[in-house]
């Protein structure tokens, strides 16, 4: 225990050495999925008129107040106003102009009526019903958004109704952080690329493929190189080939085996060790280094390991270097309920890959049954929204609160993952 860091300690050492890695611009097209870079603010009103909310007639409310089906009110329809056209002619007393969703309200009107509420013959309109009040079926000018106004922080991310309000306010081209580039490299002779034979004693590498996904999945772009076999030259020239991106993760080879040469090629290339070892399971031998001050992550070769060492670590890295607010950096935790019995004998904190769902009523629920938990069993990752995460010796009975981490939707198709 004593020669391990807790994840905590960890996790704050290594974001100790990210830092934000600058901007570029990009077209409004290009934004979704990314966060922006500095703050957004309105360059213009929106609505940018005061406009009308319904298809019917723009007129003056006193003219229509007493107006019934019985009693209908006749006014003169003056002028039809499209969306898109400008009003010609002020509405004046005994008078309406026809007009359309979004098109501008002319002068003198102050209320719309909706044509539903109408009978129109010729140049005449007949009102069966007054509106309920002055102003009614109006959108006025700016009630969106303000000239000045705002709207979006530095750090935010931008979703599909992010970019509607981009678009609106006008931005075609946006200052977004960049995304981290991440070196993705796999160590061990006994790797097979998917789609390749496996030979004896041989496996597929499946961490590569996942840990690419992760990455992605993060707003990172990953960049997959090569399996390196486990000589210390292969992996010198692997790791050295990877230096161009602004971060290198390679899973495998950082344990204490005969051939995990990682660690001694990264020391004798002159990396500064920041960790060594964490007191969780899965993932107990990661390494973290600076080579050349890029931040060099070596995740354990183990399946799900890798992954859940990556979540931990590399993702709240690759949210720092994307310009996210400190509260944006981890994954999210809250409190769930176990579905059955669960205990970590252990005395490092584990990481259970849990499927979370709500209940009927409303609770969370948190299951880890649907496959067993091994650090090589990926199958444990199938549909896994979320880890429990249990202190060293913490036993929780069916129907206890467990701390939960999220990580992907918890929509009600939860149990099939997402
Ligand atoms: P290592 O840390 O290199 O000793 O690897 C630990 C375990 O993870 C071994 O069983 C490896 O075969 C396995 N492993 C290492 N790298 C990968 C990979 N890229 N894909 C799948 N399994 C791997
Ligand atoms: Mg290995």
């Amino acid at each position: 225990m004593t020669d391990m860091l807790t994840v905590e300690a960890a996790r704050a050492a290594v974001l100790d050495r990210i830092h934000a890695l600058g901007d570029e611009q990009v077209p409004l097209a290009d934004a979704l999925d990314r966060h922006l870079a500095s703050d957004v603010a309105a360059i213009a009103d929106n609505p940018p008129h005061d406009n009308s909310a319904m298809d019917g007639y723009a007129l003056r409310f006193a003219d229509t107040a007493a107006a019934s089906v019985s009693t209908p009110i006749r006014l003169q329809v003056i002028e039809d106003i499209p969306a898109g056209t400008m009003p010609q002619r002020t509405v004046g007393a005994g008078q309406a102009s026809r007009i359309m969703t979004g098109a501008p309200v002319p002068e003198g009107a102050d209320t719309v009526i909706r044509v539903e509420d109408t009978r129109s013959e010729d140049d005449w309109v007949e009102i069966l019903e007054p509106e309920d009040g002055v102003g009614e079926n109006i959108r006025g000018r700016g009630d969106d958004m303000k000239t000045g106004e705002v709207l979006l922080h530095a750090g935010d991310h931008i979703g599909p109704g992010e970019m509607g309000v981009l678009a609106t306010a006008q931005h075609a081209n946006l200052s977004v952080t960049r995304r981290p580039t991440i070196a993705i490299l796999s160590s061990g002779d006994e790797l097979v690329e998917v789609g390749q034979p496996l030979g004896p004693g041989q496996i597929i590498n499946s961490n590569t493929p996942a840990l690419a996904a992760m990455a992605s999945d993060c707003g990172a772009e990953p960049v997959v190189l090569p399996v390196a076999r486990d000589t210390e030259d292969a992996i010198r020239a692997s790791i050295l080939s990877a230096l161009s991106c602004d971060f290198i993760v390679s899973s495998g080879g950082v344990s204490v085996g005969e051939y995990d040469y990682v660690k001694k090629v990264l020391t004798d290339l002159g990396a500064e060790q920041i960790l060594w070892r964490v007191a969780m399971k899965p993932g107990k031998p990661l390494f973290f280094c600076l080579l050349q001050d890029t931040p060099y992550f070596g995740l354990p070769g183990n399946p799900v390991s890798s992954l859940v060492s990556f979540l931990q670590f590399v993702r709240p890295a690759i949210r720092k270097a994307s310009g996210l607010t400190a509260s944006q950096w981890e994954l999210p935790t809250t409190v769930a309920y176990m579905e059955h019995d669960v205990d970590n004998r252990g005395d490092r904190r584990s990481f259970l890959r849990a499927r979370l769902a709500w209940d009927a009523d409303g609770r969370l629920q948190a299951s880890t049954a649907h496959r067993a938990q091994g650090s090589h069993m990926i199958t444990s990752m199938l549909g896994a929204n979320g880890f429990v995460v249990l202190a060293p010796e913490e036993h929780v009975a069916a129907g206890g609160a467990v701390t939960v981490q999220i990580v992907a939707d918890l929509g009600s198709a939860a149990l099939r993952g997402r």
